[in-house]
This record gives C-alpha cells, sequence and structure tokens, in this order.
C-alpha cells in the first residue's frame, strides 16, 4: 500500500526502483524518497485526518513502508504543539509554539526517523543494524531494534550521558563505547563491523530515517489548521529534522495541504560545534568538519555532516539563517522553558529558546510572526548537564 515511486539521488538526480536495501547513491550522496503523491492526494486529505491514528503512521501514503504487518510502531510521532502563552507574553510574542517532541518513545524525537527505518529495515529482512550515536539516535535504535527481534550494536562517545547508554543495555543492544566524537565512532563502526550482513543506519546514509523526520513538519501544519508557521527554530547536527521537514514542505504542496509559501527555516548549532553556522555566513555550498566539537548538547555535536548542502539549501531558499548559541545559554533557556511553560527539555531545546532572543536582538524576526520552536528531547536524560541548574534559585 506504499505510494513510492523511486529514490532519487540528492547529488547527481538519478533514480533507483523502491522496495530495495540501500544505503547511498553510487555517487556518494543520500538518497530521498519519492511518491506518487498525485494519487496519494486521494486519501491524504487535511480535513480528513481526524479518524487517523495519534501516531505519524497517519502519514501512511507518505512514508515508504509496504505492508501493515512490518509496521514498528510505539506510539511515535503525533506530539503536541503548545501555545507558549507565558513565555510567549514575557517576549513579546503572541504566537509562539513549542513543538514538544519528549512525548515520543524513548524521549527524543530520534524514534522517529528510527521508528520507520527500522520498520523498513525489518520489511526488507536486514538481519542486523548497526548506528554511531551521541546518544538518542541509540537508544531509539535499541527500542525499534528489540520491537523487531533484531540484534543491534551501537558505537557511542564514552561521554555519552548515563541515560542514553542505560537504556541501550537495557533494550539488549551490544554498547560500544569510543572515545572522541560521533565521527570517531562511525570510523571505529566501520572498522570493526565486518563483513556484508549488516545494516548501516546513520544519519542520512539510508534513505528512510529522512521520511519519519519529516512528519514534524506535517503534524505543525495540521496543528495549526492548514496554516504555515513564519518560522521555525530547530537544533541541527546531521540535519535529518531540518531537510526532511523542507522536503516535506514540498510535499504538501504537491498534495494540496499548503501553498506555495514556506517558513523561514533556522537552524541553532554550540558556539564549539557549530559547522553549518560557519559554512552559512562564508556562503559555501559545504560545511569544513569542526575540529575538537565540544558542547553539553550531544545531539549537536556532530562536526560533519553529510546532509550538508542539502541543509544550507533549505536554510538559503527558507530565507533563514544558522546562528550558534552557548552552552550556558541552553541551560538558562531550559531553566526558563521549565518555569515558564512547565517544561523539563535538553540543552538542544533550550538551544532553540537562546535562538528566538538572538534573532530579535537581530532583527532576524519581529516576534509579530507564528514561530515554532523545537524541543527535541527531555531534559530527564541530561542530569549530568542539567545538574548546573538543580541548585535552588539565586544560589
Ligand atoms: C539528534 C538530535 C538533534 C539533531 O537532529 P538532526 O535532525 O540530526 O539535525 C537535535 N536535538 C536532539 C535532542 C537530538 O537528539
Ligand atoms: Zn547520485
Amino acid at each position: 500500500m506504499a505510494f513510492v515511486s523511486h529514490l532519487e539521488c540528492a547529488r547527481c538526480g538519478g533514480h533507483l526502483p523502491p522496495g530495495k536495501v540501500y544505503n547511498l547513491c553510487a555517487c556518494g550522496s543520500p538518497l530521498l524518497v519519492r511518491y506518487d503523491l498525485r494519487r496519494a492526494a486521494s486519501t491524504l486529505r487535511r480535513d480528513a485526518m481526524a479518524s487517523r491514528p495519534a501516531n505519524l503512521w497517519r502519514y501512511r501514503e507518505v512514508l515508504p513502508v509496504e505492508r501493515d504487518s512490518s509496521i514498528l510502531c510505539l506510539g511515535e510521532g503525533f506530539t503536541p504543539l503548545l501555545h507558549a502563552r507565558r513565555l510567549g507574553r514575557r517576549l513579546g510574542m503572541a504566537n509562539l509554539y513549542l513543538k514538544d517532541e519528549s512525548f515520543n518513545p524513548t524521549g527524543s524525537f530520534k524514534a522517529r526517523g528510527l521508528g520507520v527505518a527500522i520498520s523498513m529495515a525489518f520489511e526488507l529482512g536486514i538481519k542486523r543494524l548497526a548506528i554511531p550515536s551521541a546518544g538518542n539516535a541509540a537508544g531509539a535504535l535499541a527500542a525499534y531494534a528489540a520491537k523487531a527481534g533484531l540484534p543491534a550494536t551501537i558505537f557511542m562517545p564514552e561521554d555519552t550521558p548515563l541515560a542514553n547508554r542505560l537504556e541501550c543495555a537495557l533494550l539488549g543492544a551490544e554498547v560500544v563505547l569510543v572515545p572522541g566524537s560521533i565521527k570517531d565512532c562511525a570510523r571505529v563502526m566501520r572498522e570493526r563491523m565486518q563483513g556484508d550482513d549488516w545494516f548501516d543506519v546513520s544519519t542520512l546514509r539510508e534513505p528512510y530515517r529522512l521520511e519519519g523526520k519529516k512528519t514534524m513538519a506535517y503534524e505543525v501544519v495540521e496543528q495549526l489548521d492548514g496554516r504555515v508557521p513564519d518560522a521555525m527554530i530547530y537544533p541541527t547536527g546531521g540535519g535529518t529534522g531540518l531537510i526532511g521537514m523542507w522536503k516535506a514542505f514540498e510535499e504538501m504542496e504537491a498534495l494540496g495541504w499548503v501553498g506555495k509559501r514556506r517558513p523561514r527555516m533556522f537552524s541553532v548549532q554550540a558556539q564549539n560545534c557549530a559547522p553549518i553556522v560557519r559554512a552559512f555566513a562564508a556562503r559555501s555550498e559545504h560545511a569544513e568538519e569542526w575540529q575538537n566539537p565540544q558542547t553539553i548538547a550531544s545531539g549537536l555535536r556532530v562536526p560533519s555532516a553529510i546532509g550538508d548542502f542539502l541543509m544550507l539549501r533549505a536554510l538559503r531558499e527558507s530565507g533563514g539563517a544558522a546562528l550558534a548559541v552557548s552552552d550556558d545559554e541552553m541551560l538558562a533557556a531550559v531553566r526558563e522553558l521549565a518555569e515558564t511553560e512547565g517544561i523539563v527539555t535538553s540543552p538542544e531545546g533550550g538551544a532553540t529558546l537562546a535562538a528566538l532572543k538572538r534573532l530579535v536582538a537581530d532583527g532576524f524576526l519581529s516576534g509579530y510572526e507564528t514561530i515554532v520552536l523545537f524541543l527535541t528531547a527531555t531534559g530527564y536524560k541530561y542530569q549530568e548537564a542539567l545538574a548546573a541548574l538543580a541548585s535552588p534559585k539565586g544560589n
């Protein structure tokens, strides 16, 4: 029942047939899933969504899985879009919204991508999974691998938060701790994993995680009753969310859900790991690797990304920008979100609020716009990083 027409290389434009196992295109670039959207539009109508399940599989026609029996669902997606009234009042913004991704299985939006990717891997008969992860992707992979009954090996930086290591162990994955960043984990993974009986689920090195992540944009449009927000602020690491949502707007236009207008997309990164910010400022098409990446926002500790050119393209085409904030600014913003809106978010989520303040101060945004901040994970998994906030206010 899938509507996939083909896969298309994001760089060379080559077409590949659906229903097969893929990593990158032969040219070394990510593959994008394309659908027969004319056919999908006849059933995937925005005004007929109310009876659909309250998870991301409600967008079944624009997801790649062929058979319903392949779907490994833990309830991922369809997270709340909260109107931030108190925080908005404090900032002078009447239309500020928070997409609270902490409601996802394993507490982060990584469950969207891995829920779809592991369902596809399961459907295509893959026997063994491996991933390098700075934290949240690891837990999400471990959960869906457990649900699928597939063995998973996870390569994590040795300073990954305890909660992430613990959940992987509980979920039955094999965990390999590696000194350095996710980049070093990827290298060790390729050295250690031998033979061709394993599948690499790294960001954008297989086409389906992007499909899961793009559903955030469908949800935002649905939850705003068909309106397209003016701006979206997204904490950016490997870029699947940003690239996926940009793709989703193109699909939604073809489906008749939205018109030509797009939100301005803003990427926020960490001050000491900001390859996309640097490349955006230099107007380059690619981002050079960031040396010695450091940040408490583990999801943002990504020194180089294979989808760099796609992120930079989306930021420019949307009239957005990329900016970096410090770890201290993230922490202050985590506290402010907690005190004003009752949400304990992760440093990555805090980064979006810190970025919003900067964008208003620098004149990129006036405050009158409809703005969505993506709070990508729960703060409860970041106890080491958030411990600095634990002392009572004023101490
Ligand atoms: C992975 C991650 C990010 C970055 O997401 P990408 O889509 O890979 O850019 C942001 N926040 C959190 C909490 C993450 O785990
Ligand atoms: Zn190609």
